[in-house]
């Protein structure tokens, strides 16, 4: 069976017109089997997100916080449907869900609770799209994904257990589509085989894409952007970027690994695996291929930028002046790993040894104060790390201009800089 996966993002679901645009997308392949994964709504994991802090916080504003969610998705329903009782009844089912975990005291586990608040987002918005969908005479099954992806309880970072997914997989998905050409269902969220609901990390989407494309076999992946494809840069912060037409799954895997924000980096290397080609297309523009991810090979490529901001550097160095031996390393090595401060730069000096991670504050004090007193620790924030792949040396300079360089390496054909932005220089006045 030829199967192939779309995966909507927030983006293109955003308002009505997202969601009639999709319908519009969905119309030109009737013929196809396809399985349609869809992000929560526009913001709403944003909005979510702050459900979560407030009820942490107990500062009494959870339930507006939630009502106003409930009221957009209503008026989003408005727009799309008439809205049936069996309809109200099922959003009102996916609130009451979590309002009884906002109702009692703060859990004890923050990540856990999160997952359990912050996953209505792609239910609702699934729910409404099959929805939406039928009502326009396009025939689907509404999936929850929760019984196929299985993951373990990292809440928030949930891991894949890839072997029982695959069962869940063929046994449950395949024999769907004898029923209808769509399924539609859910990405970025879970379950654990305790049934507990999970979610895979921020823009994890693409990954739950990713993950059926694997076990469906599936013939190709297509992932709808509000961009015209993979760019030479992210088309928020420069303005000369170009769509590369084609490019190789090892330069997709780079690019994402270094923190391009087009595709989650988990979601290439299955893709790889199993040399099923994954087009980054634009859903304003259906009829473009986008950008093509395949196997190629020897491909020259443009320079291409990645930036990832709210960057710090610790620099950690013995208290009694020692050098930071083998065995420093593998204890700060393993507290990173335990505190899943991911390493995005390093480099060891005789006294101290230096990492750049990204900026999250809880966790950088837990691993500060596990690190104890055997070590000093100077942190250092507001920094952005800037990535310049198959770079020239015009393209260096001009990354470099009214930039502080704390550290910088180059690696083939790849230069790697932490910096600090200097603020602008006024022009004086005469
Ligand atoms: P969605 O969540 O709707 O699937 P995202 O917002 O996660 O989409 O991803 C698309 C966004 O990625 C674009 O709007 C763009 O700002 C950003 N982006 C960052 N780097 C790139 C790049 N190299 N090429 C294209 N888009 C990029
Ligand atoms: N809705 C989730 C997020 O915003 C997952 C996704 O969109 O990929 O992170
Ligand atoms: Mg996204």
């Amino acid at each position: 069976m030829q199967i192939k996966i779309f995966k909507f993002g927030g983006a293109s679901v955003k308002d009505a017109d997202g969601y009639k645009n999709v319908g519009n997308i969905l119309t030109k392949y009737q013929e196809d089997k396809i399985v349609i994964v869809v992000s929560a709504m526009g913001k709403t994991t944003n909005a979510l997100e702050d459900v979560v802090k407030s009820h942490y916080a107990q500062d009494g504003n959870t339930e507006h916080l939630l009502d106003q969610i409930k009221k957009s998705h209503l008026a989003l329903i408005q727009q799309l449907f008439p809205l049936s009782q069996s309809v109200l009844d099922e959003i009102n089912d996916t609130f009451v869900e979590i309002e009884w975990v906002t109702e009692e005291k703060p859990h004890e586990d923050y990540d856990y609770t999160y997952d359990q608040i912050v996953s209505i987002g792609e239910l609702l918005s699934s729910k409404i799209l099959a929805h939406y969908l039928q009502h326009i005479h396009i025939k689907n099954q509404w999936l929850d994904i929760r019984d196929i992806i299985i993951t373990d309880n990292t809440f928030r970072d949930a891991r894949l257990n890839w072997e029982t997914t695959q069962q869940n997989v063929r046994n449950k998905i395949s024999p769907l589509f004898e029923k209808s050409n769509f399924i539609v269902t859910q990405g970025f969220i879970g379950s654990t085989s305790e049934n507990i609901t999970t979610t895979l990390g921020r823009e994890g989407s693409d990954y739950t894409a990713a993950i059926l494309s694997y076990c469906l076999d599936a013939q190709s992946m297509h992932i709808w952007k509000d961009v015209p494809g993979v760019l030479t840069g992210d088309p928020g912060i420069f303005d000369e970027v170009i769509k590369m037409p084609r490019i190789s799954y090892n330069e997709a895997i780079e690019m994402t690994y270094y923190g391009a924000k087009v595709i989650h980096p988990k979601t290439i290397k299955p893709l790889q695996n199993k040399q099923i080609p994954l087009y980054v297309r634009p859903f304003k523009d259906p009829n473009s291929e986008g950008t093509i991810i395949s196997d190629e090979k020897e491909m020259t490529y443009p320079p291409v930028i990645v930036i990832e901001h709210d960057q710090t550097l610790l620099h950690i160095s013995t208290n009694d002046f020692s050098f930071v031996a083998e065995h420093h390393l593998s204890m700060i090595f393993a507290l990173l790993a335990k505190y899943r401060l991911k390493v995005n730069m390093m480099r060891n000096t005789a006294i101290s040894f230096s990492v750049c991670i990204n900026y999250i504050p809880e966790r950088i004090k837990k691993f500060a104060e596990e690190l104890g007193t055997e070590f000093k620790m100077i942190q250092d924030n507001d920094l952005e790390l800037v990535t310049i792949r198959h770079y020239n040396e015009d393209i260096l300079k001009d990354m470099q201009k009214n930039k502080l360089i704390l550290f910088e390496e180059k690696l083939q054909d790849t230069v790697q800089m932490v910096v600090r932005n200097l603020p602008k220089m006024k022009r004086k006045e005469v």
